[in-house]
C-alpha cells in the first residue's frame, strides 16, 4: 500500500468518500445569503487551517526578529570590541533577494556559487522551489512581510468594523505596479549582466556589507523611508495586504513561478451551495465562488477559503498526480512546504554552502566606516 497524501479527486468525475479528517471542528449555524434567500446550513469551519497558519507565520516572524537581532549583535562587535562576538547567521541574507537572484544567473551560468552571501542563493532556490512545487506558500506561511502586512488590515478591520476595496480597474492597475517593479529588477540583472560585471560586483564592499547597509537602512532612516513606511503602514490597515498585492517584486516573480505548481484550490459546483464566504475571507480578494479552479498568481496557498467553507466537499486543495487529480489533507500542504523549504537549506548546510566565506578582517575594516553608534542606535 503506497503513502496517502490524499484522496480520489471528484474533480476526475469519480465519486469521494466522506472523510473524517475533513471536520475536526464543527459548529451549526443559521445562514443567511445566496441567492435562495434564507438557508440552513450544518457550518463546519475547519478553523484548525487559519490557526495552523497564524501559528505558523507568528513563528517566522519571531524567528526572523531573532535572527536580525543576532545579526545586529554581530554587527555591534565590529563598532566596539568590548560588545561580544555572535556568528554572523546566514539566513539574514534572506532580506538581499536581489542578491539572491544575480547568484542564481551567476549559478546558472558558471556552475558556481558566489561565496559572499551564499544563502542568499540558497534561500533564493528554496523559495522559488516551494512557489513551483506548494504555489506561493512561502507568502502566506513564511515570509515575515507578509504576516505583518497581515497583522496590519486585521487590525484595520478591527478598528473601522469592515475591510475596504479598491476600484477594479484601479486595482488591476495598481497590481500591475509589482510586475513592472519585478521587469526592471529582471532587465537588469537577468539580462543587462554578465558573470563577468557580476565577479566584479560580488568582489566589491558595497555587495560584502549589503546584509550591513540594509539593517542601516532601517536604524538610521531617511525622513523620506520613514514617511513611506507610515504611508505603507496606513494604506495597509485599509487594504488587505498592500504591500504584498500591489508594490512586491518579488511576491511578483513568486506568482508567475506557482503558475506551475501542480497544487491548485478547486471548487466543486455541484456541492457549492453559494454562499460566498470564501470569496469574502480570501485575503487575496480572489473571487472564489465564481472559479472552478484557482489559478491566480495572487493565491498564496492559505487556504482560508477552505477554512470557512461550510459544504463539504465544495472546495478543496488538490494535487496533480500524473493525469489524476488527488486531494490533498489540509495539514499536509503547511507540513510539505516547510519540509521542501528547509531540505533545500539542509542541502545548503551539508554542502558547505551556506556560511559567507567573507572574512571577518573585511567586516573589521568596512563596518567602522560604514556605521556607528549614536545614543545607542546604529547609525
Ligand atoms: S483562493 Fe483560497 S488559498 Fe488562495 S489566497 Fe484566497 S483564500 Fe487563500
Ligand atoms: S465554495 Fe464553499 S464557501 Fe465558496 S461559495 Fe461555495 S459553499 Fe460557499
Amino acid at each position: 500500500m503506497g503513502l496517502s497524501l490524499g484522496r480520489e479527486s471528484e474533480y476526475n468525475n469519480a465519486r469521494i468518500p466522506a472523510l473524517d479528517y475533513r471536520w475536526p471542528a464543527c459548529a451549526c449555524r443559521t445562514q443567511t445569503g445566496g441567492a435562495t434567500g434564507k438557508i440552513n446550513v450544518m457550518f463546519s469551519e475547519r478553523t484548525y487551517i487559519r490557526k495552523t497558519r497564524y501559528a505558523a507565520q507568528l513563528f517566522f516572524l519571531l524567528l526572523t526578529i531573532f535572527i536580525g537581532y543576532n545579526f545586529y549583535r554581530f554587527v555591534l562587535h565590529f563598532i566596539n570590541p568590548v560588545y561580544p562576538y555572535v556568528q554572523r547567521p546566514p539566513s539574514v541574507d534572506a532580506f538581499l533577494p536581489i542578491g539572491g537572484f544575480m547568484a542564481f544567473k551567476y549559478f546558472l551560468l558558471t556552475g558556481i556559487i558566489e561565496p559572499v552571501h551564499p544563502s542568499g542563493f540558497i534561500l533564493f532556490v528554496a523559495v522559488v522551489l516551494v512557489s513551483m512545487l506548494m504555489k506561493k506558500g512561502f507568502c502566506g506561511w513564511i515570509c515575515p512581510i507578509g504576516t505583518v502586512s497581515q497583522y496590519f488590515w486585521m487590525a484595520g478591520e478591527r478598528i473601522f468594523g469592515r475591510g475596504f476595496t479598491i476600484e477594479k480597474h484601479t486595482d488591476m492597475g495598481l497590481r500591475s505596479l509589482k510586475y513592472v517593479l519585478m521587469s526592471l529588477f529582471l532587465i537588469l540583472i537577468g539580462i543587462a549582466m554578465t558573470p563577468n560585471m557580476m565577479v566584479l560586483f560580488f568582489i566589491t564592499d558595497y555587495y560584502k556589507t549589503a546584509d550591513v547597509r540594509m539593517m542601516r537602512f532601517f536604524t538610521n532612516m531617511s525622513a523620506v523611508t520613514m514617511w513611506v513606511l507610515i504611508a505603507l503602514g496606513i494604506l495597509s490597515l485599509f487594504y488587505k495586504n498592500f504591500w504584498c498585492r500591489y508594490l512586491c517584486p518579488y511576491g511578483a516573480l513568486l506568482g508567475l513561478v506557482s503558475l506551475i505548481s501542480p497544487v491548485k484550490i478547486r471548487r466543486n459546483a455541484e456541492k457549492c451551495n453559494h454562499c460566498r464566504s470564501c470569496s469574502i475571507h480570501c485575503p487575496t480578494s480572489i473571487d472564489v465562488e465564481k472559479k472552478e479552479v484557482v489559478s491566480s498568481p495572487e493565491c498564496f496557498g492559505c487556504m482560508t477559503c477552505i477554512s470557512r467553507c461550510p459544504a463539504e466537499g465544495a472546495l478543496d486543495i488538490t494535487f496533480r498526480a500524473g493525469k489524476k487529480l488527488k486531494v490533498l489533507r489540509p495539514y499536509l500542504y503547511p507540513a510539505i512546504l516547510v519540509i521542501v523549504f528547509y531540505m533545500v537549506i539542509g542541502v545548503g548546510v551539508l554542502s558547505g554552502k551556506w556560511h559567507s566565506q567573507v572574512p571577518n578582517e573585511d567586516y573589521e575594516r568596512i563596518i567602522p566606516q560604514l556605521i556607528h553608534v549614536k545614543n545607542g542606535i546604529l547609525k
